[in-house]
């Protein structure tokens, strides 16, 4: 009730009471004055109780007027309120539906129709688990209803069935409403349909724990997921496993052939991975051509070998891409748990260094991860530091492998191999010391020193008669890109004096490819100062054919590891004839590495293959040692 409207009832009251005050005064005044004859009393009554009813009319009248004057009455409003009540009840967005105390829907309003898909006549009487999704179990139902009972509210996310059958999550809050005397009278709810929501959480959820371009899970989950398996094997008693797998010189498909084909060509390893697997087996990728794979309830070497085989061989067929097919190989390192490892961390980083000695032992394999493996990882912290003093201490040695012309059976040329005197280890291969060298910043050094042994070498031989072509030597592809090589070379050049026309750098062909267009520029560089340029290891780094034409290359040296096969393997055979035929299209000389036996020999001769090297003709020898009468028969 307003200030005002009580004002009015009051003023009226009062003016009542002062009325019937007044009349009885008045009859009393009367009666005392005139004779108290009945009729006169009657009279005088009857018009006091018409200024009565006139006065009430007058209260009334006024109660009317003051209500005009000062708004609506009690009742009006609370219609009102109803009115404006009922119209935001319908135009809101969340859904309402009203029980009564019994549960049974008395109320739902516009929105509620639009997001449930039902009809008001269709849900009315009903009960609300009409809507049930079925997701969640009766100790749901019942918590609600005990926070229903002792606070009066509840809210909460809840999945709900549409009429089209459809779950989907709402986020609700029911209410309860009680009577005057505290009885519940009805129950409110008030929801809205999250699944936008839901939706997008659940996208930045999947985003952040796979990697978007093969949908795989990325490293984070990996590693999650790792942990969580180890924690139930260790509860079970039962073993994991651990396949770090990376595909083989996939940097060079990344460089040659651009980066759109590098994604195609990884999304095809994945698709091509994500069928190998049985329920059970997380694969994931964890960063650049890095895939990871961990198999529960796998106690034994011998299973997770199994399935790194299958890995492998799953790569035997090329990829189909859009515009061509490829093929790729990879490497795997596998780490065991409880066997090796005890944490996800250290899983992972055995199953690295497992798979550092699978590449090492010339990739396109597998390698478990072993006791002797951390020795090997410690020897190499060694080996960097004792390699040092190698330098300073002349510990190297330049040995010397002979090349042979195949046509005339004669030594045209050597190549020049470094060697590591250790004074306890014994003789050191440069397989194993020159990967450590580029890691620790020593290769320049080692380079620049062979160089300059094997030019004074060339300059010794050539003042004592030795009809030799060439002095050919290594250049890591450490060194390849920079510029100093140009000036190093020069340098040694002009400090023995040799004829550059003697001098062969043979640079790898993945290291041409790490930058093809620097390899391009320090090619022409190095080829201004006169020097003659080869390509080492040719067949293994995916070179791209328009490339190797524009470079200013001379020769082409067949890796060993096609020439392996000769001539029996046809696969080889067809590499080694295809490699011929393109050098010779190109106006390069073919070197034929790791020829072992005569009949490869034969082989590469009948394919016009110019030069040879390997076992058969000769290993690499210190320059005293060199057999220059030796002129084996090839045919
Ligand atoms: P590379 O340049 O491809 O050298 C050929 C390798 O094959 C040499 O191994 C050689 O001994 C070996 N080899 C030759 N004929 C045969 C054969 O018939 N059968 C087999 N199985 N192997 C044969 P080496 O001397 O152990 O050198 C390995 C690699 O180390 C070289 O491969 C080269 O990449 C690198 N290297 C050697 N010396 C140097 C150097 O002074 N500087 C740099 N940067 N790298 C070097
Ligand atoms: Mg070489
Ligand atoms: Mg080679």
């Amino acid at each position: 009730m307003t200030v005002y409207r009580r004002i009015a009832l009051r003023t009226a009251l009062l003016y009542l009471l002062l009325s019937v005050v007044w009349l009885q005064l008045v009859g009393y005044l009367l009666s005392s004055f005139f004779d108290q004859s009945a009729d006169r009393l009657r009279w005088l009554l009857i018009n006091g109780y018409a200024w009565v009813l006139v006065s009430a009319g007058l209260i009334f009248l006024t109660r009317v007027r003051m209500s005009r004057f000062f708004g609506p009455g009690e009742h009006s409003a609370d219609r009102e309120r109803l009115r404006q009540a009922a119209a935001v009840f319908d135009c809101t967005r969340e859904g309402v539906l009203v029980t009564d105390r019994n549960g049974l829907i008395v109320h739902v309003n516009r929105a509620f129709m639009a997001i449930t898909g039902y009809g008001r006549d269709e849900v009315l009487g009903q009960r609300p688990n009409l809507f049930k999704s079925g997701r969640h179990g009766p100790d749901f139902y019942r918590d609600m209803f005990v926070a229903l009972d002792s606070l009066g509210e509840w809210s909460g996310e809840i999945w709900n069935r549409r009429k089209s059958g459809e779950i989907y999550p709402q986020w609700q809050t029911i209410r309860v409403v009680r009577d005057d005397n505290g009885q519940v009278s009805h129950y409110v709810a008030v929801f809205s349909d999250i699944s936008a929501i839901k939706d997008s959480e659940h996208e930045l959820a999947h985003l952040a724990h796979h990697d978007p371009l093969t949908g795989l899970p990325n490293r984070l989950l990996f590693s999650d997921r790792t942990e969580q398996a180890l924690a139930s094997a260790q509860l079970h008693k039962r073993g994991c496993a651990l396949l770090l797998v990376d595909l083989d010189h996939f940097k060079n498909i990344n460089d040659s052939l651009g980066h759109n084909v590098g994604d195609e060509l990884l999304k095809g390893v994945a698709e091509r991975f994500r069928g190998l697997f049985a329920p059970g087996v997380t694969l994931a990728r964890l960063g650049g051509d890095e895939f990871a794979v961990l198999v529960e309830n796998c106690a034994q070497p011998g299973q997770a070998a199994v399935l790194a085989r299958r890995i492998l061989d799953a790569l035997k067929e090329p990829l189909r891409l859009d515009q061509q097919s490829l093929f790729i190989n990879a490497s795997i390192g596998i780490s065991l748990f409880p066997g090796d490892a005890l944490s996800a961390g250290q899983l992972l980083r055995n199953a690295d260094s497992a798979l550092f000695k699978a590449k090492s032992a010339g990739r396109d394999g597998y390698a478990l991860y072993t006791e002797e493996l951390t020795v090997h990882a410690q020897q190499r912290v060694e080996i960097a530091s004792e390699l040092r003093l190698a330098l300073q201490q002349q510990q190297l040695r330049v040995h010397y492998q002979p090349v042979y012309d195949l046509a005339s059976s004669r030594l045209i040329g050597v190549e020049a191999l470094v060697r590591w005197e250790h004074p306890t280890r014994g003789l050191v291969s440069p397989a194993e010391f020159i990967p450590i060298a580029e890691r620790v910043g020593l290769i320049a050094q080692i380079d620049a020193w062979v160089m300059d042994q094997a030019c004074r070498q060339m300059c010794r031989w050539q003042q004592a008669g030795v009809a030799l072509s060439f002095v050919a030597v290594n250049v890591s592809s450490r060194l390849f890109a920079h510029r100093e090589l140009y000036e190093q070379v020069a340098k040694v050049l002009h400090d023995t004096g040799l004829d550059p026309a003697c001098l062969e750098l043979e640079v790898t062909e993945s290291a041409v490819m790490e930058d093809p267009e620097v390899a391009l520029e320090q090619m022409h560089r190095l080829r201004e100062l006169g020097v003659r340029l080869a390509i080492d290891d040719f067949g293994t780094g995916y070179s791209s054919l328009l490339r190797l034409k524009r470079l200013p290359v001379q020769k082409l040296k067949i890796d060993q590891g096609f020439v392996a096969g000769l001539p029996w393997d046809e696969d080889d055979a067809a590499i080694v004839r295809v490699i011929i035929a393109l050098a010779h299209s190109m106006g390069m000389q073919v070197h034929a590495e790791g020829i072992e036996q005569r009949e490869q020999a034969a082989f590469l001769l009948e394919q016009a293959c110019e030069l040879g090297q390997g076992y058969w003709f000769g290993r690499p020898v210190a320059a005293q040692q060199l057999d220059w009468d030796r002129a084996p028969a090839i045919a």
